[in-house]
């Protein structure tokens, strides 16, 4: 018999089989057991043979080091991953990013995820998230983020979060909004409410990048405004951004919540740049 017809003659003849064999009442689901591992087996092969023939027409590569993704990595390989300088603010009250604000706005907690070191990985997902518009980056950062949140206790007060907002002409821009995937990530992860509509951006601001501290407020100042202040009233809100540099954009916005009754605001982002 050749292999060919060997499967619909296993499949004609296998009730024979294990009616035939009444000494053994637990055969017949042997059998099947049995036929159910080699088809998932052979499924499994096939499957990997064919992942393997996509993968070498569209490789998958890892957004921060670009090195081939293996089968159980997804955006990131395990080795970038590892090696992502995380702060642990989130476990220190008085640390470093909560200190940034102090003296400038009541903020209660203050995070970030990772140092924002120059040619670090965290500096490469996040340029592939912000200008080549990979959001599953953005998104799967923060719902890793959200579980070290979660587990800590960090989020235990926090009612709902907030990504810091784009002006809808850059949203419109860019396509998306970046602290918004992020944010969902976060929200995922921790089961928190999503608030997208309350806070909103109502002046474009020119780049940050290149202003010194006093100039970066003045070009923040007044550029928020609160659409919905009766669902945050009494609320303890978390602003999410992308990265926090001296904290400019997070204090505005933090200043414009702080006008609505009975509000408590804290900050988390996914960066901190070192000083
Ligand atoms: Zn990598």
């Amino acid at each position: 018999m050749s292999l060919g017809a060997l499967v619909p003659w296993w499949q004609q003849n296998r009730f024979f089989f294990a009616t035939k064999t009444p000494r053994h009442k637990g055969s017949l689901s042997f059998i099947f057991i049995f036929e159910e591992l080699i088809q998932h087996r052979c499924m499994s092969y096939l499957y990997y043979l064919w992942d393997d023939f996509i993968s070498l027409l569209f490789p998958r590569l890892c957004y921060a080091c670009g090195n081939h993704l293996l089968r159980n990595e997804d955006l990131i390989c395990t080795q970038c991953f590892i090696s992502i300088p995380r702060t642990n603010y989130h476990l220190t009250p008085d640390n470093p990013v909560a200190q940034l604000f102090w003296g400038r706005c009541q903020i209660c907690k203050a995070a970030a995820f990772s140092f924002y070191n120059k040619g670090s990985r965290i500096r490469k997902l996040i340029h592939n998230l912000k200008y080549k518009g990979i959001k599953e980056v953005g998104y799967e950062l923060g719902r890793i983020y959200g579980l070290s949140l979660r587990n800590s206790g960090f989020l235990d007060d926090i009612d709902l979060i907030i990504p810091v907002p784009l002006h809808p002409s850059k949203q419109r821009k860019r396509g998306f909004n970046q602290s918004e995937y992020i944010s969902k990530g976060l929200a995922d992860a921790s089961g928190l409410t999503l608030e997208l509509k309350s806070l909103v951006r109502v002046v474009v601001s020119d780049t940050q990048t290149k202003r010194s501290r006093y100039e970066r407020w003045m070009n923040v100042e007044g550029i928020f405004a609160v659409a919905e202040t009766e669902k945050l009233k009494g609320k303890h809100i978390l602003l999410v951004d992308d990265v926090i540099t001296t904290g400019s954009t997070l204090e505005a916005c933090t200043c414009e919540l702080l006008k609505i009754e009975d509000i408590k605001v804290s900050v988390v982002a996914l960066a901190v740049a070192v000083q």
